[in-house]
């Protein structure tokens, strides 16, 4: 596509210097995500306020010319890929801290704030933001908004739909507007905020954030538990979830994820059916009741081991298992398929027997870990060549069958992008995604902001 002359003028008049790339470079490095997939945009704009915003979404639609948002480009499902060409928005320098207040337990960020940069500003003021992508250092709160991106912490404290209080954004009419609100109560009107959280910037550029705080608690212990096979494990999680004491992380690494981790990890990594990693925290005079809840919990048919953590070093030894796992996946496969499928906590041994079978029936290598407290499990296919791909995808097809089968749906956090949208009319009925369909052209009636993403 080449840009109309008329909004080139419009792009230098809002964008000077360089917060304007047309030059081939530049626009190759904002062509692609995590995804691996890529289209080369015809320019760039860094925006830092949100009157500029404005009038980029203004320009845009008077030309028709398709827009795409983007914090850092970390999402694993092609969302940020311009398809069609057009401008993206990167929102990277749109990144100051606006306000931490800790009496109303808020913070008023802007879009391309870092989630790890906020998490260390909230530190000294005894708070954090629960959501904790493992790409915290590098992705911004615009984007974990965008994908509804959360984390292991999200079985106790929540994904940003619970925990973002108000949004300021620019709806792809070009109008700016505030939803939300500063409290932590609030019911006036349709709720926009939990509509925009997910959204993936098909409805409008986010440009302010207020961001509801929860106090750190200040104790913390890690157990680590392995079992005979993975059934067994994904009983013990749907026994952990129907007790009362939550845990702030309930993780899942089935057996050939283990085998994988121990190839690349080192023998630091156990021999085992299936394990789980949990934490429990809370203030030092509660902990050891919490894991001694837990613990009886994830006792068992099945259960093979059950360690405490008693120091940071062994903490972070219990952790090197999943810590271990995204490089040796890698190497294995470049071309990885990486699903976070989720489904009812009590439906995990089904879900876990089911993709088993799966991966037999297509001989297709399959590894799968994740948040098993939420019932969302990272399934990772690994073809390891153009046949292995073939079969990949069309076992894909039935682990998302499955998935539905069992009340679940296709993304737990990472969101619809390009990959998943085929999908949707699977997990969605053609009425609902009617009434998205309305949605999208209420914000955005000419369809500018990240065309051909998320709705089918
Ligand atoms: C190593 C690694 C680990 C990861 N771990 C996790 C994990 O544990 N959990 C998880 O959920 N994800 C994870 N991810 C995926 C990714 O980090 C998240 O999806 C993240 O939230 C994306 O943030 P980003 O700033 O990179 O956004 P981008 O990838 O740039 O954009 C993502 C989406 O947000 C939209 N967007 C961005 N900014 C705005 C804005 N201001 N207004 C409107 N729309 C906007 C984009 O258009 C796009 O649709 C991981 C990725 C990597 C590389």
């Amino acid at each position: 596509m080449t840009l109309p002359t008329a909004l080139l003028e419009a792009l230098h008049a809002s964008f000077a210097g360089d917060a304007l790339s047309l030059g081939e470079a530049e626009r190759l490095a904002y062509a692609y995500d995590n995804s691996r997939r890529n289209a080369l945009p015809d320019a760039v704009v860094f925006p830092t306020s949100h009157e500029q915003t404005e009038a980029l979404v203004r320009a845009c639609r008077e030309h028709r010319v398709p827009l795409v948002a983007r914090g850092r480009g970390t999402n694993t499902t092609g969302a940020t890929v311009p398809v069609d060409g057009g401008v993206v928005a990167s929102f990277e320098r749109m990144n100051r801290i606006l306000r931490i207040d800790p009496d109303n337990r808020l913070a008023v960020v802007e879009p391309g704030v870092l989630n790890g940069d906020l998490q260390q500003a909230l530190k000294p003021h005894g708070f954090f933001w629960p959501p904790d992508p493992t790409s915290s250092p590098w992705c911004s709160i615009g984007g974990n908004l965008a994908c509804n991106s959360a984390g292991p912490r999200t079985v106790k404290y929540g994904s940003p739909r619970e925990n973002t209080l108000g949004l300021r954004a620019v709806a792809g009419t070009g109008v700016g507007f505030r939803c939300g609100t500063y409290t932590s109560k609030g019911s006036t009107g349709y709720d926009l905020t939990r509509l925009l959280i997910g959204s993936e910037g098909t409805l409008a550029l986010i440009t302010e954030a207020t961001l509801k705080l929860t106090p750190k608690p200040s104790g913390l212990r890690t157990l680590r538990a392995t079992y005979r096979d993975v059934s067994a494990a994904a009983r013990a999680v749907a026994r952990i979830m129907a007790q009362p004491v939550t845990p702030c992380a309930l993780e899942f690494i089935d057996d050939v994820a283990l085998k994988l981790a121990r190839d690349h990890g080192g023998d630091s990594v156990p021999v085992a059916g299936a394990m789980l990693m949990i934490e429990v925290d809370g203030e030092p005079d509660t902990l050891a009741g919490a894991v001694e809840a837990v613990s009886r919990a994830a006792r068992g048919d099945g259960l093979e081991s059950l360690q405490v953590a008693q120091s940071a070093e062994e903490t972070q030894a219990l952790w090197s298992a999943r810590k271990a796992l995204s490089p040796a996946q890698r190497t294995i496969s470049p071309n990885k398929i990486n699903e976070d499928v989720v489904v009812p906590v009590s439906r995990l041994p089904e879900l876990v027997d089911g993709i088993k079978a799966l991966a037999a029936k297509h001989d297709v290598l399959i590894v799968s870990f994740g948040h098993a407290g939420n019932g969302n499990l990272h399934v990772n296919l690994l073809p390891r060549d153009e046949a292995e791909r073939e079969r990949a995808h069309a076992c894909l097809a039935e682990v998302f069958a499955l998935v539905i089968r069992l009340d679940g749906t296709l993304s737990g956090e990472h969101g619809i992008g390009l990959v998943k949208r085929e999908f949707m009319p699977l997990a969605l009925q053609p009425e609902t995604l009617g009434l998205m369909r309305g949605v999208k052209a209420a914000f955005d009636p000419d369809g500018i902001l990240n065309p051909r993403k998320l709705l089918p």
